[in-house]
């Protein structure tokens, strides 16, 4: 079945016990035993196996062409958990220009565990052969990057992790399946903050980690961190992530065609020096992304020409876009990254980032005109 239909069907069916056509939340957090102690459902407590849960990562398993998946009560306990699901004095590879949550984690939480990373640029694949150690057990890829919107070569970086008797992870809440199946590509975990597309509407946190198969030694670590972890996302947050995968694909699709439009707006306007989209040809991995990604995202960063007072200026006068961090909703969000992520940013001090939503086109290019103006 194509993705559309996956988006909406998989993972549950009308309630058999009610007839609902829409999932019932679940929110009891035990379930009844059997006089011969045994469990009518194998459902015993909801840290450890809830109905919606299970709804919601069979659905995204599916979407992800994976066979298991593991919710999150975030998409940053989902990467807690794959990293965790290392053994200490594990060594990382992860790029410069990961999500800055993951830079945290990975350079401050987990270094203190004995879990080392060494950040490279993930575009150049001699500076990523030579950071491989012995000890080098995950290649951690996000892609595309944040905020530069960088393309990196999936299938190239899970083939050198593998080579090393690593395994290849991707974070892929940006382009999610819609545009990029990296299991399909060799990797062995994808991960997402499902806060983003998955949830589409701006109202739920929550992540996930799928595998190709339940007993596939990492995934096992992960789904131990999940259930004995207990960083587990609740009925309602679940079966909220559930009802936006179900319109997924066709937000996606538009979001990106929107974005495509704004992108090449920008491109000749005369106050942005530089727009970075996978989708415009002036992209330098354009021909990668034409490959990896069947949709070049709503995902797009500009430069201001002038200052970080000009960039700030310009975002100070937007309209119909929203001031505020995040991403994949229906509506539109612009951002000043360097502020946002404060003295170590890799974030230009004059770029923007945009997500672009479900608006009008028209409507969105109308606002950041007039916005740009204002910076002139
Ligand atoms: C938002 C985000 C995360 C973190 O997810 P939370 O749900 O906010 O914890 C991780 N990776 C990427 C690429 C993100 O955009």
């Amino acid at each position: 079945m194509r993705i559309e239909t996956l988006a909406v069907h998989a993972g549950h069916g009308v309630d058999p016990s009610t007839g609902a056509v829409a999932p019932p939340i679940h929110l009891s957090t035990t379930f009844e035993r059997e006089p011969d102690g045994s469990y009518r459902e194998g459902l015993v407590y909801t840290r450890t196996a809830n109905p919606n849960r299970g709804q919601l990562e069979r659905a995204v398993a599916a979407l992800e062409g994976g066979g298991a998946a593991a919710a999150f009560a975030s998409g940053s306990a989902a990467i807690h958990a794959v990293i965790q699901a290392l053994d200490p004095g594990a060594h990382v590879i992860a790029p410069k220009d990961c999500y800055h949550g993951t830079l945290r984690l990975l350079r401050e939480l987990f270094a203190r565990w004995g879990v080392e990373t060494t950040f490279v640029d993930m575009c150049n694949h001699h500076e990523v052969e030579r950071a491989v150690r012995p000890a080098t057990r995950l290649v951690w890829v996000e892609t595309p990057s944040n905020p530069l919107v960088r393309v990196f070569d999936i299938r190239w970086l899970a083939g050198l992790a593998h080579a090393h008797g690593a395994r290849c992870a991707v974070d892929n809440t940006w382009a999610t399946p819609v545009a990029t199946r990296p299991l399909a590509l060799g990797a062995d975990l994808v991960m997402h903050s499902s806060t983003k597309y998955f949830g589409g509407h701006s109202d739920v946190l929550g992540g996930i980690v799928v595998a190709r198969a339940e007993d596939d030694e990492l995934f096992a670590r992960v789904r131990e961190m999940q259930t004995t972890g207990g960083s587990v996302p609740s009925p309602f947050d679940c079966w909220l992530t559930l009802r936006g995968v179900m319109t997924l694909p066709w937000r996606f699709r538009a979001q990106s065609a929107n974005a495509a439009h704004v992108a090449e707006f920008l491109a000749a306007h005369p106050r942005v020096t530089a727009v970075h989209y996978p989708g415009l040809p002036s992209h330098p991995q354009h021909a990668l992304a034409a490959t990896q990604m069947e949709h070049p995202g709503a995902m797009l960063s500009i430069e201001v020409r002038g200052t970080g007072a000009n960039a700030m200026a310009a975002a100070g006068a937007v309209q119909l876009f929203t001031r505020a961090t995040s991403l994949g909703g229906v509506e539109s969000l612009i951002e000043h990254r360097a502020s946002v992520e404060g003295p170590e940013t890799h974030a230009p001090d004059t770029l923007l980032r945009l997500s672009i939503g479900l608006e009008h086109p028209d409507d969105l290019v109308a606002d950041l005109d007039q916005a740009l103006g204002g910076a002139r």
